[in-house]
């Protein structure tokens, strides 16, 4: 706790506003403080996740040197995957600290379309069981942004798609152009988001099913850093639509070079 208020009466001389003001900044810095101290407490529940697991097989590993081939790979890959899961949630922390630190991002005019066709490409190699497409015309979408940062946004837009909807279904990532922005939509065939979900699923850490969402990789911090990202190159992300036949989210950017 950051300590006392000041009591305040209903006076209005300047004393008692100030002593107002002054509250109001403590409230102001005693929320701040809570939540990066929430956003630690969370942080490290995510990384002693994966580590359990690094520990736990090691030692299964040193203590039972004779163990059948296929027990140790299975062991062995596991002891993979949860590395690599701290190293994205590591990546993923480091990014919101930035954020959190003022840190900002430079904005200069870029392609879209190519980029877009990009992350579709990875997109495809993280699931062969789904059909990712591209639906733009074939000309240039010149747009306001961060090359490497806006793919980054779009793979997030893309995993979740991905992870949220059954196999075999499709994945349209569309482009327009509307007055003097562009438009992209990332429109899946999955689950839906529940409409008492839909006000938190840009905070950190949140997920509408845990271990769903756990067993898909995820830890919820996608989204946020998505609208970070978002935010930073002068754009708007939001859910357009959402429900049992899938959802979509719409991505919002300045046109650039109009003409
Ligand atoms: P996660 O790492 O859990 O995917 P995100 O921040 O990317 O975290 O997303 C937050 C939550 O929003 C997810 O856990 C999921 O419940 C929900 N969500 C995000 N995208 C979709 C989608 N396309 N379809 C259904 N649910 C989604």
């Amino acid at each position: 706790d950051l300590g006392q208020r000041i009591p305040t009466g209903k006076n209005q001389d300047e004393l008692s506003r100030l002593a107002r003001t002054f509250n109001d900044m403590l409230g102001s810095l005693q929320s701040a403080w809570d939540s990066q101290q929430r956003f630690v407490g969370d942080a490290s529940h995510e990384l002693r996740a994966p580590l359990t697991v690094l520990r736990g097989n090691t030692e299964l590993l040193r203590r039972h040197p004779h163990l059948d081939a296929q027990e140790r790979e299975t062991m062995l890959s596991d002891i993979e995957k949860e590395a690599s899961r701290m190293n994205r949630l590591v990546d993923d922390l480091l990014l919101l600290a930035q954020s959190d630190a003022g840190s900002t991002l430079k904005r200069s005019p870029v392609e879209l379309r190519g980029i877009a066709a990009e992350a579709i490409r990875d997109a495809r190699r993280l699931s062969g069981d789904h059909t990712v497409m591209l639906d733009a015309p074939d000309e240039p979408f010149m747009v306001s942004g961060e090359k490497d940062r806006l793919r980054q946004l779009l793979l997030i837009l893309l995993d979740n798609a991905l992870k949220y909807s059954p196999a075999g279904t499709g994945v349209t990532v569309s482009i327009r152009r509307a007055e003097s922005h562009t438009i992209l939509s990332v429109q899946d065939q999955g689950i839906g988001i529940p409409e008492d979900a839909l006000p938190h699923i840009f905070e950190r850490f949140y997920r509408v099913d845990k271990a769903r969402s756990r067993k898909a990789g995820g830890v919820g911090l996608g989204l946020a850093i998505a609208e970070w990202i978002a935010a930073q190159l002068g754009g708007r992300l939001w859910v357009e639509q959402t429900g049992p036949q899938g959802t979509t989210f719409c991505l919002e950017l300045q046109t650039e070079g109009e003409g």
